[in-house]
């Protein structure tokens, strides 16, 4: 048999070094001994990673910890600020854009109101917004160590959105356009993927193995955690559910379709119909709610339940643990959820619903901002893992 090469070790070396990391980000302040344990690494080997770690910056010591009886330990603790993440959640009619350190917590955020869809003004207001969160950076070893960025239509694995209906974008290389001009790593994925993901590592999805998140703002995306890893089907194209057909005959879809749940169930559709009665903007709605105006709660009821009819699809199809409504409708929790509740009980099969949890997204409209920020501090991370 042939000895094993250098390379085989120093992949060992690397393997090792990433789960010795991992456990630092995941349990710190945490001493070498209790790494050890963790990690089954002998002491040695431990040690000698922890040095490398701290001499890369992203591993501190700190003073020492408390002791069950003889020599205190020092403490290590993952340096949170050794590196920034750029996250942008670019919705139909808004881009919102946060900096984020190494732990996924918001540092600065930029919102506004995106006025035009036309590409070439989108692309300058979405770049603006990211120069001014790079430029917003505090000083730190690694600087912007990536941009993720989740958008509101099909994107494929090169990053390309391949259509967003609602924006009239067709075949835009989002990935390459970005990357072109920073130089960084850059993923691009569905809003709703990254509103899953943002959920799951930071939000009400923690802990939940099969997980629907649903993206209700202008449009209806979904993005499906299963088995607790996010779903994204052959292609990258799973979580079309605003376009299941709920109506044979029914209204015309920007997809070419007719019928599509998001035509009765999104933010567009509440909207369209709060202009008949002289309301305008989400906001304005849910005050009058609050003030117990009848049509408007009555506006709500009749979205609850569209809402309720896609869901119990989705509940018979794959009996999930729980169906997350985020995005932008999360906000109207309180005057959606009786109708949406009922419509489901009514609508879903008895076995499908039993464990079934309804819920709103804990990030409420930062879930895909922060899922985009986690993607860019993921891929950084995976650098230093063995393939
Ligand atoms: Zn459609």
């Amino acid at each position: 048999m042939k000895a094993k090469s250098t390379g085989d070790l120093a992949l060992v070396k690397k393997m090792n070094s990433y789960i010795v990391l991992n456990s630092i980000r995941k349990h710190s302040p945490v001493s070498r001994a209790q790494i050890s344990e963790l990690t089954g690494l002998n002491k040695a080997t431990v040690s000698s990673l922890v040095n490398e770690l701290i001499e890369s910056s992203l591993v501190l010591e700190i003073g020492p910890g408390a002791s069950s009886g003889g020599r205190k330990p020092v403490l290590l603790l993952f340096n949170e600020k050794a590196g920034y993440a750029v996250g942008i959640d670019l919705g139909v009619n808004y881009i919102r854009g946060v900096l984020v350190d190494l732990n996924g917590n918001i540092v600065s955020e930029r919102y506004e109101r995106l006025k035009q869809q036309r590409r070439e003004l989108a692309f300058d207001a979405l770049t603006a917004n990211i120069d001014a969160l790079i430029a917003e950076a505090p000083e730190s070893t690694y600087g912007i160590v990536g941009i993720g960025a989740g958008a509101p239509g099909i994107v494929d694995q090169e990053g390309n959105i391949l259509f967003a209906p609602n924006m009239k974008w067709r075949e835009v290389p989002l990935r390459t356009m970005l990357h072109d001009r920073y130089q960084l790593p850059i993923i691009i994925d569905n809003e709703a993927n990254a509103g899953a993901q943002g959920e799951q590592k930071y939000g009400a999805g923690k802990g939940i193995r099969n997980l629907v998140y649903l993206s209700v703002g202008y449009g209806i995306g979904s993005g499906m955690i299963l088995d607790k890893e996010l779903y994204k089907g052959t292609s990258g194209f799973s979580g079309e559910l605003g376009h299941l057909s709920i109506d044979f005959n029914g209204k015309e879809c920007s997809c070419g379709n007719l019928g599509c749940w998001e035509l009765y169930a999104s933010e567009k559709a509440l909207l369209e119909e709060a202009s008949k009665l002289g309301f305008e903007g989400l906001d304005e709605l849910l005050s009058a709610a609050q003030e117990g105006n009848a049509d408007v709660l009555k506006l709500f009821d009749t979205i609850g339940r569209f809402l309720g009819v896609g869901i119990a699809n989705i509940i018979n199809t794959l009996n999930p643990d729980c169906v997350m409504i985020g995005n932008r409708m999360s906000r109207a929790e309180e005057w959606i959820m009786p109708a949406l509740q009922q419509t489901v009980q009514q609508r879903a099969l008895s076995f499908h619903s039993e464990q079934l949890q309804i819920l709103y997204a804990e990030l409420k409209e930062h879930s895909a901002v922060r899922g985009a920020a986690y993607y860019a501090i993921d891929r950084f991370f995976e650098q230093f893992k063995a393939i």
